[in-house]
Formats: C-alpha cells, structure tokens, sequence
C-alpha cells in the first residue's frame, strides 16, 4: 500500500485528506501539522470575535482521523525532506517515509521590513493563537491599526472594532481592496467603513513603527504621525516554502513552490497544493483554487490524470456584516473595448458597476459594494456567458420582475458552478433533489458540502432547492430565507402579536445570523403593514426606492409621482405640478394610473421638489412602494351620459381610504361608471364597476406581463357594503400572502381558490371579518404622509443627501435632449 504524508494540516490539507477518503483510495495517510489542532476553517476565523470557539471552526474533530485511518500528528513542524531517501523529519526529530508527498503549507502573513515591526503590541492575523493574542492584548489599549486595506486587513478592522478599540486602516495604495475594487468602489467603501467607526488613511507608506519597546504610533514617510498602542500587520501573504526551499525543490522568485497543470513539483513525487503552490506564476490566496488543487492530486493519486489545475477565476466576496463587497471576473474592466455601467448611491453606500463585452452580449466582471446580493448570479452570468437583457442597467438599479422568487437561478444551465469552494453545479444540487429525494438545505448540504467553504452560494443553493421542489410538485415551506424559518404569513402574526416595532428586535427575539437583503426589506415592509408607520424610519433595512420614496430610473435620478385620487385634478395643481417641473428640468409624463409622473430628479432635490408639491396640496402617491397606488376611474355619471354611478367621487373616496397601505406588494384598482368599463377595473387587484342597483366588486386581477381578468366577487352591493368587503379583502391578502405576491398569484394558489376567497370575505367563513375590518380601521387612522413627515424633520431631511458627510452631488448624471424635454442617455450609444 502506497504511503502519503501530507504536511500541513490547513483547509487544504484536510480537503485532499477528506477527498482521499471519499474516493476510497487504498494509501496510508499520515499528516504533520504545526498547529496545535487538527484543521480549521480559517475563513470564517473573525466569527471567533462573536462567540464561535476553536473547537466550533474545527473543519473535523479528532476522532474523524481516527474513523478514517488517517494518523495525525499535531504540533509537529516538518523541517527537512530527504527525496533521496523519500522521508521526512520533523522539529521534535521524528522520521518518516513516504511514496508521495503533499505540501499544504499554506502562507503566512508578509510583514514588511519596517523599523519597529518587533515592538510589543504588533501582532498578525492568521490563526487562533494570533487571534487569542490580540484580544488579549486589546484588552489594554484603546486605539489600534490594520496596516493593510486588503481583503483580510478589512476583516481585521472590524475584528479591532468589535473589540471596542478606535480603528485606523492604514493603506499605501491610494484605495482600499487594490486588486479588487476600482476607484468609486473604494470611496463608497470608505463611506461605510466610517460608519463603523472605522478610520481610514489611503496613500500611506510607513516608515516607522515608533516606540520605546511597545509601539505608541505609526510614522509616515510624508512626516504625518498616527498615534496608536497596537498594530494588526495585514500586508499580504508569503507561503510557506521554507521546508520546499531546504530540499532543492523548485521555487518561485517571489516564494512558493511552482508547480505544473498537476499540481507536480519538480519532483514527480512531490506535489504543493492551496496558498504554498505557484501555479503559472499566480499564487491563489483563496480556498476554493487550493480545494480545486486537492481534487486533481487525489484523482491522479487514485490513477485519474484527466484532469489539471487550468488557473482560478479570484472573484471574491468579503464578508464583514453590514459591508457587503463582491468583485467578480474581470472586476476593473481591463478587457478592450468593454463597457462599463455604474450605479451609485453613495447616501447609503451603494456602488455597482458591471463590465459588459464590446459587443454588448455578455457580462465579463464586474464590482459591488454596499448591496452584494446579485453577486452569485452574475458571477455566474459573467462565468457561463449568459446573454445579457435588452437593458443591462437594469441589472444593477432593479431588474423588472426582481420580486420572483429564485428568477435568476431559474435560467441558469446545469453546469452553472454554484459553489466554488466545493466545485458543486446547479446539476449536481438537482440530482440531489431529484434523484435521492433531498428535501431540505441542511440534507443538501450534507451530501453535497455545498456552502461548507466560505458559505457564499447558501442563498442561491436554497433558491435551487425551492425551485426544484416546487417542479418536483412538493409544497414548499416559503421560510423567507436562511435567517428566518418563517413565512411571511408567520412573521407578520409575530410582529403583530408580539408588538415587535424592529428589524432588529425581531431578528434577535425570531431569527438567526445577521440578516441579508431578503429578509430586511421583506421585514421592514411588514413592520409598515402592520404599524403604518413611517418607512424611512427603518432606513437600514429598505430597498433603494423605499430609501427615497421615490422610484430609482434609468441613469441613477429618481422619479416624483404625487397622488392625483381617482385621476381628478384641478387646473391649479395642473399648473403647479407644471411650475415645479419645469423649475427642476423634470421630464414629466401621464402614467397608466391616471397621474403624472416627473422624471430626472437628484436624490438631493426630492426633499425640496416635495416641500413645493406638498405646499400646493400633494401628498405622496407611494410610486415607490409595496403599497396601494392608484385607483382609476372614469368620468362616470358625472359627465358621461352612461354613467349609472359617480365613479369618480367612489374613486377618490377609495383611494383616499387607503393611501399609504403597505401590502406584500403593489396594489391597484379602479372604479367604472357603467358596465362599459372604461377605467379597466377588471384588470386591477380590486375593480368596482357600477350597476342600476349599485356596485359590482371584482378582485385579483392583474395587467403587466402576466394578464389576468379580475373575478367577480359580490355582485349590486351598495357602496358601504361595497368598501367594508373590500376592507377584508385587502386586510386578508396582506395577512396571508406571500412576499411580493400579487393578489391574482395569491388567489391562483389559494386552495379552494375564488369560492373560498368568497366564503371568507363575503360569507366572513372563518369569523374574521370584524377582525379584518378593525385592522384596516387602525391602518386607515394611522396614515399619515411620508414625504410631509421627511420634509419637517430635519433629521430625515438630511438622509437625502448623495453624500452623507459632504455636499456634493451625484458627479455621474448625464442627459440628452428628447423632444424638448431631458432623458438619460442610452448605455451603449454613450
Ligand atoms: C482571516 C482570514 C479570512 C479569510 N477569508 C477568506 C475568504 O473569505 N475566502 C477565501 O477563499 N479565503 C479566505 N481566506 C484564505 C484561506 O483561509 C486560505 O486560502 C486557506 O486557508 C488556505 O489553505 P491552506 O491549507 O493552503 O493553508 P493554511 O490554511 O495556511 O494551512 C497550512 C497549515 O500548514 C501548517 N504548516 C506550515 N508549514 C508546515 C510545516 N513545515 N510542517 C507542518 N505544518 C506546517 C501551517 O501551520 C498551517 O496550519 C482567509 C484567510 C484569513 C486568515
Ligand atoms: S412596461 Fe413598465 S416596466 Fe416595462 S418599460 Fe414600461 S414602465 Fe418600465
Ligand atoms: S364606464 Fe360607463 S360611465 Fe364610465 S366613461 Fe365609460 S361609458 Fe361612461
């Protein structure tokens, strides 16, 4: 039997191991490692600053080696390899003999050659000693650095940060992230880390880690100073190529062991795999390339040489809370001729920027900081060459239909890989699903280790998951993602019940983990459903448009729509909407909702543009949000010699009634003078057409890509019952449907369908209807105009702003002319 020692027992090390075992390879096993415990995860090291301990990151305990007839000494550092004799020895004076030899000996930190690195009180971040080390430490001292604005130097900042030091990042380029971010990226980056309190100096070359024995600041070469008791050196990584060296194997100028397509040294015995491994002069500071390299030198191992290391695609996702940075393919455009889009939304930290292909057809890379929920799907669409939609913007500022659930995954191919780490395809998930009957995430992930490695992938593994099951015809628990195992539905009955006012407060009483860009604005939607009240107060957790009340357009302006009820307006306010637009250089257009939409507005603009509207007696027409928007109507009898009813007046009253109802999406509706139907009421979610005898209701319909007539619920009601059914109705969707569901997809799944929507409403089946009624009651007397409270409170006020500390505005706007009027430019004739 063969013979394998591997030295180094990193994520690597322990990966080649576990794959050695899972192809049931017939080889002795034995593992040196230099740590004094079996492997760990070192990516999610920093989770060891909120509670997890040494023993939770262990990437398998002890006993597994045993189960696996691997041995595994730890604490024991390999110093010299005899491939004459093909055996190793090790600091304690330990021999031994191998066939093959595996190299996973990763990296250490680089610390530069500054004067003063010995100091007490500069440390490094790699392992769980270096981090026992610095909480120690910071137990001491109030202020602290990272001298690196990488990757790794940013997870260490907010490490010192949540060790309650004050907190520098120190960087010599003059952006954070160099190899990943581009200019904008950096500042918006920059931005957010401010709001963790973390200070950061750009175009800083140290000269001096000054001190008298421990170091009391950092002195620049531009003669500034920065006092602090503590440094995080976070300056790159070296590998580990010492013992590589000491043998006469071939190593890269730079460090590291080169290696061929094979992951072979120069000795045909010996391979290096993960960070101590140069493969085409790259050295991958990542653990999906060095998991990738595991594979190949087992299957080689177990006689497979069909496959070879062909270099690693470094998109890279960082994973600090509340900073998300995703850089992905070709990151800063270096690709001729391609075209990049941005988006930026520097208020709250957004930044997005995609490089599409000279011909217009595909995505190569691209940056995302501060919103990096897309970053899976357009890796994958930059990896598997995706056509792109007619709009490519749209992809970065709210591609139209974002609210189906799982839509991206849906188009992509089976060999989609999904999780890097692990090398996992959308293939290989649904076979799982399909064929050996997985029914849950946690089952997933234990047959196929999907989101084991860094854990990126897990939203986009859940979609695959829920899509397949649902083709596969099972009911699938709607959780709303992986920090809430609970439906909408359940989580508005919890916020209700238990008088939960808080993102937060209901993330810690009902949820786990940090929370995502699912859940928070599906909660913050909720929270306004259910208490009507002020949006912009949980400015945290919304979407860009609830952010701003207004409607993000094409070219990065913003969309102003105040309610014109029922479509009716007086000359006065015809002038006045005419008056503001023209002062502001609006575009201004009718919408299909009877209103008038005016386009082109800076976001710092929206608070004074409102001020004027709601000076001249406009309310917000919540065009922005999952809340009812108009009521359409038709002249009805008040002008047209068919009318049987005043639509417009019952218009008005309704749209009056229910302004400002946040809901689990979009509401429309309409009110009809006669069976005639001019307003279209039966293409609406509730549409009111009048009769001789009174009022005909109708519900769930639906215009958009997706047509359907609305049903007839009740038919001649008069007008009080018309509203009080039209109450429940409402108050039942928002109750029970699922999130950004409209009502005619909430009725096509409704077991029972419209005879049970009918029993409940207009029968009151379950004895709810006064229930229903009174929460509508509550909602109806809690109204209050947003844009009016924003407008008064300087403190909202101030949120609209495109900087949140500086003046400036958006620098990125352009126009062009369009028939009198500005538009913005088309993306690809820029
Ligand atoms: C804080 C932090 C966050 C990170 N975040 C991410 C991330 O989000 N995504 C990502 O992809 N990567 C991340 N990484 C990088 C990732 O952890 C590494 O790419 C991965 O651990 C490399 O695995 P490895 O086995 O090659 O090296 P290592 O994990 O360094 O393991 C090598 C082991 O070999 C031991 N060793 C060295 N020489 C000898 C010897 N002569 N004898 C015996 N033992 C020896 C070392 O002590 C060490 O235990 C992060 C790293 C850090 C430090
Ligand atoms: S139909 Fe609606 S979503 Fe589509 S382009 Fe027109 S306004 Fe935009
Ligand atoms: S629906 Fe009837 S009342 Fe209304 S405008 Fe048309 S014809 Fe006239």
């Amino acid at each position: 039997m063969k013979r394998i020692i591997v030295v180094g027992n990193g994520m690597v090390g322990y990966k080649f191991c576990e794959k050695l075992r899972k192809q049931g390879v017939a080889a002795e096993v034995i593992v040196y490692g230099e740590e004094p415990r079996p492997a760990y995860d070192r990516v999610h090291l920093s989770s060891f600053f909120s509670g997890k301990t040494a023993e939770d990151l262990l990437m398998a305990p002890a006993s597994w080696y045993e189960e696996h007839h691997i041995v595994l000494h730890t604490g024991e550092l390999v110093t010299e390899i005899d491939r004459q004799q093909k055996t190793i020895t090790t600091h304690t004076g330990k021999t031994d003999r191998y066939d093959y030899l595996v190299l996973a000996t990763g990296s250490s930190p680089f610390v530069p050659n500054v004067k003063g690195v010995e100091r007490d009180g500069v440390f490094v971040y790699r392992t769980i000693e270096d981090l026992n080390q610095i909480i120690d430490y910071g137990k001491k001292v109030s202020r602290a650095a990272v001298l690196g604005g990488g990757l790794l130097g940013l997870e260490a900042g907010k490490a010192l940060v949540d060790l309650g030091l004050e907190t520098h990042i120190v960087e010599f380029a003059p952006r954070l992230m160099p190899r990943q971010l581009d200019e904008q990226g950096s500042v918006i980056l920059q931005h957010k880390l401010s709001q963790l309190g973390i200070v950061v100096h750009l175009n800083k070359s140290t000269k001096e880690i000054a001190g008298n024995g421990k170091l009391d600041g950092l002195e620049f070469v531009d003669g500034s100073f920065l006092p602090i008791e503590m440094l995080v050196i976070s300056a790159g990584i070296r590998p580990r190529d010492e013992v590589a060296k000491g043998c006469g194997l071939e190593v890269h100028p730079r460090g590291g062991v080169v290696v061929n397509d094979f992951l072979q040294t120069n000795d045909e015995n010996i391979f290096a795999i993960g960070e101590v491994a140069v493969h085409s002069n790259m050295v991958y500071g990542l653990v999906a390339p060095g998991y990738e390299m595991a594979d190949i030198v087992v299957r080689q191992i177990a006689g497979d040489f069909s496959k070879t290391f062909q270099g690693f695609d470094m998109s890279t996702k960082l994973k600090l809370m509340g900073v998300d940075v995703g850089s992905f393919g070709d990151a800063l455009g270096e690709t001729p001729g391609c075209i990049p889009i941005a988006f930026q939304d520097k208020h709250n930290g957004v930044y997005k920027r995609i490089n599409i292909s000279a011909d217009g057809k595909h995505l190569l890379g691209g940056i995302l900081v501060g919103d990096a929920k897309q970053y899976n799907l357009f890796h994958q669409m930059a990896a598997n060459k995706m056509p792109l939609p007619a709009q490519p913007e749209s992809l970065i500022i709210g591609a139209p239909g974002k609210g189906e659930e799982g839509a991206g995954v849906k188009n992509l191919p089976d060999s989609a890989q999904i999780c890097a780490c692990e090398n996992i395809t959308k293939g290989d998930l649904v076979f799982q699903i399909t064929e050996k009957g997985v029914k849950t995430l946690d089952d997933l992930k234990r047959s196929t280790k999907a989101c084991t490695g860094c854990g990126g992938c897990t939203p986009m593994v859940n979609d695959i998951l829920k899509i397949t099951l649902e083709s596969l015809g099972h009911t699938v628990k709607k959780s709303i993602c992986e920090h809430f195992d609970y439906t909408r539905q359940e989580l508005y009955d919890i916020v209700k019940i238990k008088n939960i006012k808080t993102y937060d407060a209901l993330l810690d009483s009902h949820g786990k983990g940090d929370g995502c860009e699912v859940c928070k604005p599906l909660v913050a939607s909720v929270l306004a459903s259910v208490w009507n009240e002020l949006i912009v107060s949980q400015a945290t957790i919304q979407d860009t448009n609830d952010r701003f009340l207004a409607n993000i357009q094409r070219g990065g302006t913003y969309s102003v729509v105040p309610r014109i009820a029922g479509g009716e307006i007086t000359p006065q306010k015809l002038m006045a909407i005419g008056r503001i637009a023209e002062k502001y250089g609006l575009y201004t257009k009718i919408t299909g909702g009877q209103r008038i939409d005016m386009f082109g507005a800076r976001v710092d603009q929206l608070p004074e543009i409102w001020e004027e509207l709601i000076d001249e007696g406009f309310e917000s027409g919540h065009a922005y949000g999952k809340a009812l928007r108009t009521i359409k109507s038709c002249v009805g009898s008040t002008w047209c010699r068919y009318g049987v009813q005043d639509s417009v007046s019952f218009a008005i009253f309704i749209e009056d009634r229910y302004k400002g109802l946040r809901a689990p999406h979009k509401l429309k509706g309409a009110v009809s003078g006669c069976i005639r139907e001019c307003a279209e009421a039966q293409s609406k979610d509730f549409g009111i057409i009048a009769t001789e005898k009174g009022w005909n209701l109708y519900v769930c319909g639906n215009g958009g890509s997706r047509p359907q007539h609305a049903k007839l619920l009740v038919t001649d009601v008069d007008t009080d019952t018309c509203v009080k059914l039209v109450d429940r109705f409402l108050m039942f969707y928002i109750r029970t449907a699922d999130p950004l569901t409209r009502t005619a997809t909430w009725l096509n799944k409704m077991e029972g369908g419209l005879e049970y929507l009918r029993d409940v409403i207009v029968n009151d089946s379950l004895g709810i209807g006064e229930a229903l009624e009174k929460e509508m009651a509550e909602l109806i007397a809690n109204y209050a105009c947003e844009w009016k409270k924003v407008v008064e409170d300087p403190a909202l006020r101030a949120q609209f702003k495109h900087f949140i500390n500086e003046d400036s505005t958006d620098s990125t706007l352009s126009f062009v002319e369009m028939r009198g009027q500005k538009c913005p430019p088309d993306w690809n004739k820029k």
